[in-house]
């Protein structure tokens, strides 16, 4: 079968001939369909985050249709529309007993330590693979199992009622994804600080109050619209020490701020003044769960988590279009997704 590969750290992806994987007991054979193109896989390529098991098929957002499974299989049939769950965990330690897949301790992310879905098949573990109903695209059902699923889980963590008012920092991939979804919680009044000039139309006409951080502090802006009262919930989105700070310093009295961008930077905070009297918190996010999908997928079908079509962008199972889209993910500042529609010969 043909496969999109990382052979080498910081350089190109390669096109493959590859055996066709084999199944074991509670495993799937997935024919793949669409297979997003994810920033994470340009750090993998570029050796940002580091993989030590090469050559390997990269691609952790995937549908398709089960083409086989193997024995003690009973939650997909052949034929099945799935979509993919990126975290493969044992199922069996402490912290899978409890429903924590992303602390498993051998867990395993498909299209880094293992081979994912640039290739025309995939095998996976069946508990991997969650009905994708005929409503949702391949395409969104590709791509709804990275930043979609991760803004859900953030939202989850974040215990949100409905009613409470929310702040957004960052209105990239997580953020598009993240406003549609506090909408569908029951959110209520929503703020996206962002950067870039080019989005606040685009977040108004989702329905939320965009906040322009370069014309004066964003922190201030927030307390002025809520009557001096901040949010109740924030999310940063962005990874960096100083939108984190700012997203705690928002939060009104009992206030929840979920921390889910990367840096390596410290964040200071005045533990009194800033966090204890007004019994704030802040939450880290890593990941989504499993147990978590089937929300988001029911969100998807019934149109709450939607995708515009001028927002995706479609390629082929080609090494040198697929190089180009992560070339292009180097320096994005859009909402623009790029999938790799994988066709087959067979
Ligand atoms: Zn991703
Ligand atoms: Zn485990």
């Amino acid at each position: 079968m043909r496969a999109v590969r990382l052979l080498e750290i910081g350089k190109p992806l390669v096109d493959a001939d590859v055996p066709v994987p084999e199944i074991e007991p509670g495993e799937v054979l997935i024919r793949v369909a669409a297979a997003g193109i994810c920033h994470s896989d340009e750090h993998y390529r570029a050796g940002i985050s580091k993989i030590d098991n090469l050559p390997v098929t990269l691609g952790h957002e995937v549908a398709g249709t089960v083409e086989k499974v193997g024995a003690d299989v009973s939650n997909v049939a052949r034929g099945d529309r799935v979509c993919v769950h990126y975290l493969v965990h044992c199922g069996q330690c402490e912290y899978c007993r409890h429903g924590l897949d992303q602390f498993c301790v051998s867990v395993q992310m498909i299209g880094k330590h293992r081979n994912g879905g640039y290739a025309e098949l995939i095998v996976v573990p069946a508990r991997n693979a969650f009905a994708l109903p005929h409503e949702i695209s391949f395409e969104i059902g590709a791509i709804m199992m990275c930043s979609s699923a991760t803004s859900l889980h953030a939202l989850t963590k974040t215990r949100l009622k409905p009613g409470e008012s929310v702040a957004i920092f960052g209105f990239g991939g997580l953020g598009y994804s993240a406003l549609q979804l506090a909408r569908a919680l029951g959110g209520g009044e929503i703020y996206v600080v962002e950067i870039n000039r080019a989005k606040p139309a685009l977040a108004r006409k989702m329905g939320a109050i965009p906040i322009d951080p370069t014309a004066c502090d964003p922190v201030a802006q927030i307390r002025e619209a809520t009557s001096g009262k901040g949010v109740d919930v924030s999310l940063e989105l962005i990874g960096s020490a100083k939108t984190m700070r700012q997203a705690v310093l928002c939060l009104a009295p009992l206030g929840r701020a979920a921390l889910v961008g990367l840096t390596k930077e410290s964040m200071s905070i005045l533990p009194y003044t800033e966090l204890i009297n007004k019994e704030a918190e802040i939450i880290g996010v890593s990941d989504h769960l499993a147990s978590e999908l089937p929300t988001l997928v029911e969100l998807a079908r019934t149109g709450k988590l939607r995708f515009s079509s001028e927002t995706l962008r479609v390629v082929d199972l080609d090494a040198a279009e697929i190089n180009g889209a992560l070339d292009a993910l180097q320096d994005s500042i859009d909402h623009v997704r790029t999938i790799i529609k994988v066709t087959s010969d067979k």
